[in-house]
Formats: C-alpha cells, structure tokens, sequence
C-alpha cells in the first residue's frame, strides 16, 4: 500500500512573489499538513529558543552597562596616573 503524500500548506517567500512550500509534508497540525520547515510547533520552539538567547543577550548586556557605569563614576574623579598607579598594584 502506497503511503498518502501531503504537500506542505507552509508559504515560502521569495524577493518578488510567495507560493506555496512544494515539499513533502510529514506533519499533521489541525488537519492540514506541513513539512520540517513550515511545521507551526517547531515553529514555535524555534521562536521559544531564540528568544530565550535573546533575553539572555539583554541581561548580559544589561550588566555590562551596569558595570561600564559603576566603573565611570568610580574613575571620573580619579587622573589617569592616579589610575594607572592603581592598576599597578594589582
Ligand atoms: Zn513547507
């Protein structure tokens, strides 16, 4: 018995025009059918992952700004060969 082929429902864009995904499909969501691609659930998780590493971008960020900002104000009233003869010491 020959297995059903779907075809994905999934668009793919192009520069000028969109059509329709012309693979295969081997997922099932809500009665229509999608491929690897185009399937809504990894999708999503996708979507999930990314912004996940985002948000973690965005903290890391958050305290680099913060750090950058303690060590301005804690050198702004310093001269730089009072710096430098600080830094040395360690
Ligand atoms: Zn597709």
């Amino acid at each position: 018995m020959k297995k059903e082929q779907h075809q994905c429902e999934g668009k793919v864009f192009g520069d000028y025009y969109s059509h329709r995904c012309r693979n295969n499909a081997s997922y099932e969501r809500d009665d229509k059918w999608y491929c690897k691609r185009h399937d809504p659930v990894s999708i999503k998780e996708k979507e999930a992952k990314s912004e996940a590493k985002y948000n973690k971008w965005l903290k890391e960020d958050r305290e680099r700004t913060r750090r950058r900002t303690a060590e301005i104000a804690y050198c702004k009233d310093l001269t730089t060969e009072e710096l430098e003869s600080k830094s040395n010491k360690i």
